[in-house]
């Protein structure tokens, strides 16, 4: 048992384990953006690896490859950022769950571990409507994973304003606890640290560019690799409680 490669394995292998009921799969869905001067700009990509390599380990399930590059319209100020349409990442959402429910996945774990894909991906949920026979889960609601990392940053004593949403204290650890050779540390700085709610508010519907020039939002520079496995384990326990948590009540999880 443990986690299943899908991009390693054959296709009469994947057969097989369906066939022998294992028919979970967990799709995670990054981004390729800036995130300040100190993050490639992988780093929400590579979330999605690791978090949902954790999360398919414990669940016994299939891991998909994740889905590089998502909705980071307000980071295309910054050089090297890619972004898709939220027209073109529905497509991508719902075009992805058909092919793996045709399979015959039971349950589709929809990860997103970049903010902007949370909410395209609802839309993207909306479009396709209930398939029979299968449970697709979804991360729709970013303040269920948010207020894992806000919970963890304030047992550390961490502000808010410190952990930021994007290349802050949380991101920065979890980058050196995931990828340290990635991390430029000494380029770390602050960036917009003022009021969360109507930071957010602006960050996504003007862009990042317009609260910080260097892209941050937050403070890395307390980030260590030791609270990023504090955030990683927790962030893990809440998808693997989450998508445990569906199967008995067959709801919308988040
Ligand atoms: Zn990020």
């Amino acid at each position: 048992m443990g986690v299943l490669d899908l991009e390693r394995m054959t296709w009469p292998e994947v057969r097989a384990e369906l066939d022998g009921g294992r028919d979970t799969v967990v799709v995670p869905f990054g981004a390729v953006e800036q995130h300040g001067p100190h993050l490639p700009l992988g780093t929400d990509a590579m979330f999605g690896d690791e978090i949902g390599r954790a999360a398919a380990e414990r669940l016994n399930a299939f891991l998909a490859p994740t889905i590089p590059v998502g909705c980071s319209r307000h980071h295309l100020a910054f050089a090297g950022t890619m972004s898709v349409e939220e027209e073109t990442f529905c497509r991508i959402v719902g075009d992805i769950v058909k092919a793996l429910a045709g399979h015959g996945f039971r349950r589709i774990v929809l990860l997103p571990t970049h903010g902007g894909n949370f909410q395209p991906l609802g839309e993207a949920l909306a479009q396709l409507g209930p398939l029979e026979g299968v449970e697709v889960i979804a991360f729709k609601d970013v303040g269920v994973l948010a207020s894992a990392t806000l919970g963890v940053g304030a047992e550390m004593g961490v502000s808010a304003a410190e952990g930021g949403i994007h290349a802050g204290e949380w991101e920065t650890s979890m980058m050196l606890a995931l990828r340290p050779e990635l991390v430029r540390m000494e380029r770390a700085e602050p960036g917009y640290v003022g009021d969360l709610a109507s930071g957010m508010q602006r960050f996504f519907s003007e862009g990042v560019h317009v609260l910080a020039d260097n892209g941050v939002f937050g403070d890395p520079r307390r980030a260590s690799a030791e609270a990023g496995r504090k955030y990683i384990e927790r962030l893990v326990e809440v998808v693997v409680r989450t998508v445990e948590e569906s199967q008995s009540d067959e709801g919308e999880p988040a």
